[in-house]
């Protein structure tokens, strides 16, 4: 029987790695996948081009908060795996208002369709950002939240929201929350495909105030198969962390990147430190690991001179996507 699996958001950076694993070669068998995406400024179709005959993929261009559409697509899907969101911090702090909508009314608005349809299960992808600054030690997953960020407040009300219609309802909701992402097709306003854009372009990467600010980084091949392992077999209504990156300062990881690039320090340029700026986030993810057998694979290092190789290799991608960012 086919899993027919509903992925919002999945033109973005981490659903569109997400769609790309389950219809690889190592993808479940037995799965159909539809993306519903709106196609915002941080929408890509590219990233979908390596399954885009695929049969089992359908593309639906639509807004997750339209409350129609969402209906109709639940009616003819067994799990919901949700990424669609406003992602990028600084977009935030310059206005909340897509942040709450999207990120808050478009979760509800699938909530309610998954409820009146028998969705089995409904996976909620979330962020670490949501525990907040931590000086010391790992938020576990039932560590307060914390959000700083419009971001991450909308994410935590979101989270807040699948958890309570398990609670209430008895929905099979399961909440992931990860550490930060990197990886190929990320949008060059996120920090590192940012500095990497830049430095290749020959330009001064901005860092945020004394770059102190300390980071846990992810590849997102790892993120997406802690996502599908929690799909397949987390427990409801549970809360998986997904991390075990590298732990590094803004500062640091600049170093890492200038060397990449062949670039000196000179190319740095310190400015104004972003509104409310989390210092340290940490997460621990013990759970995941004892319960699920997760384990991130990828070698920070190798994985980051990947990632600087695929934009040397792409400039045709990210070029249009940079200038507008800047
Ligand atoms: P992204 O910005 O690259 O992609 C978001 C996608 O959602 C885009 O394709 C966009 O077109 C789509 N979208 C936006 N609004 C929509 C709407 N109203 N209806 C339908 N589609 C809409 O984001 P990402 O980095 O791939 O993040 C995906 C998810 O993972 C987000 O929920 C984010 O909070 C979470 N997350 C991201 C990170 C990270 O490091 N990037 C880490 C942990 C969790």
């Amino acid at each position: 029987m086919t899993r027919h699996i509903l992925v919002t958001g999945g033109a973005g950076f981490i659903g569109s790695a997400y769609v790309r694993a389950l219809l690889g070669p190592t993808g479940p068998p037995g799965v159909a996948v539809t993306v519903l995406d709106a196609l915002t400024y941080a929408g890509s179709l590219a990233r979908l081009d390596s399954v885009t005959g695929d049969a089992r993929l359908t593309f639906v261009h639509g807004d997750v908060c339209d409350a129609r559409l969402v209906e109709r697509l639940a009616a003819h899907h067994d799990d919901i795996v949700h990424f669609a969101a406003e992602s990028h911090v600084d977009r935030s702090i310059e206005s909340g208002t897509a942040f709450a909508r999207t990120n808050v009314l478009g979760t509800q608005t699938l909530l309610d369709a998954a409820l009146r349809h028998g969705i089995r299960t409904f996976v909620q992808v979330s962020t670490d950002e949501v525990y907040g600054d931590l000086p010391t030690g790992a938020a576990t997953e039932e560590s307060p939240l914390n959000p700083n960020s419009p971001y991450a407040a909308s994410k935590a009300a979101a989270d807040h929201l699948a958890l309570a219609h398990h609670r209430t309802h008895g929905l099979d909701v399961r909440v992931t929350r990860c550490s930060n992402n990197f990886g190929p097709y990320q949008h060059p306003e996120k920090l590192i495909p940012r500095f990497l854009a830049t430095l290749l372009s020959g330009g001064a990467v901005p860092v945020y105030g004394d770059g102190l600010q300390i980071r846990d980084w992810l590849h997102v091949d790892d993120h997406v198969r802690g996502i599908e392992l929690v799909r397949t077999a987390g427990h409801p209504g549970r809360v998986y962390n997904i991390g075990g990156g590298t732990s590094l300062t803004n500062l640091d990881l600049t170093h890492k990147l200038l060397e990449l690039c062949g670039a000196d320090r000179s190319r740095i340029e310190h400015v104004e430190d972003r509104k409310g700026h989390d210092r340290r986030y940490a997460v621990d993810h013990t759970r995941i690991t004892r319960e699920l057998g997760y384990r991130p694979s990828y070698d920070f290092e190798q994985a980051l001179l990947g990632t600087a190789d695929w934009y040397r290799e792409h400039t045709r991608w990210w070029q249009p996507l940079h200038r507008v960012a800047l």
